[in-house]
């Protein structure tokens, strides 16, 4: 029986889904797709068996990365800046968003549904944010915007493949606490379209989205809703002055 990955597979897709909208400023960033495997490290087994695709994909981004790194996601508030370069794969505990200064460092975060949300500045200086409706509500967005400790308006922020608005359905608490109206019954919400809002209100211009719903468009991508265990990883690498993207 075929597994739900390669049932839902399209021939031909590719492996990574990059932001060509960053590509403009020597930032590299992308989302996997289905093509490219899972990356979940949610149980014991997955670590197992998925590992070694992120060594595959920390390796196939060198010469240019100092290393990778991503965390185990909590849907919290935290945010690790990482400033000094390091090698290889590492993986932290309990953030869901990456500050990465140290130039051509890149960071992953792990999504099938949330947001990944792809911060950059013309420095090279870069953020990646795992952005749920928890963190959405907590204001993860805002709050790295402010850490980056550069002016908001140079920023250029891209909201990936993520569940669209008419995949997204909440209940009453949860609608209250994303968008501050109370309601009695069910209602759907664009994430996407509440962090645009918060990056503006941050005084960030430059922000785009991605067309892809990881529900709507579960042929490429693995969807929480949708059913599936597994998971694609958002990867940006920190750019320097002089730096040029890489395929
Ligand atoms: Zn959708």
């Amino acid at each position: 029986m075929p597994s739900p990955a390669t049932a839902h597979a399209v021939a031909g897709l590719p492996a990574r889904e990059p932001v060509v909208e960053l590509a403009r400023m020597g930032i590299t960033a992308f989302t996997t797709t289905r093509a490219h495997g899972d990356f979940s490290l949610a149980e014991p087994s997955h670590v197992a068996a998925n590992s070694p695709r992120w060594n595959e994909l920390q390796r196939s981004l060198e010469p240019g990365p100092a290393g990778l790194v991503s965390a185990v996601q909590v849907h919290g508030d935290e945010i690790a800046t990482h400033e000094d370069a390091w090698t290889g794969w590492r993986r932290i505990e309990g953030v869901d968003a990456h500050i990465v200064l140290a130039p051509r460092g890149a960071a992953a975060v792990t999504v099938a549904d949330c947001i990944p949300v792809f911060v950059a500045h013309a420095t090279g200086a870069v953020a990646l944010v795992h952005a749920g409706w928890r963190g959405t509500a907590a204001g993860l967005l805002p709050k790295v915007i402010a850490a980056m400790d550069c002016p908001a308006a140079e920023l250029a922020i891209h909201l990936g493949p993520g569940i669209c608005g008419r995949c997204y359905e909440v209940g009453p608490d949860v609608y209250e606490r994303l968008t501050g109206w109370q309601t009695i019954r069910n209602r759907h919400v664009d994430l996407r379209a509440l962090l645009a809002e918060q990056a503006k209100q941050a005084g960030v211009v430059d922000v785009s989205a991605s067309v892809w719903c990881t529900k709507c468009d579960r042929d490429r991508f693995y969807s929480h809703r949708g059913g599936d265990a597994g998971r694609q990883i958002a990867v940006i690498v920190a750019g320097t002055s002089d730096s040029a993207p890489f395929p």
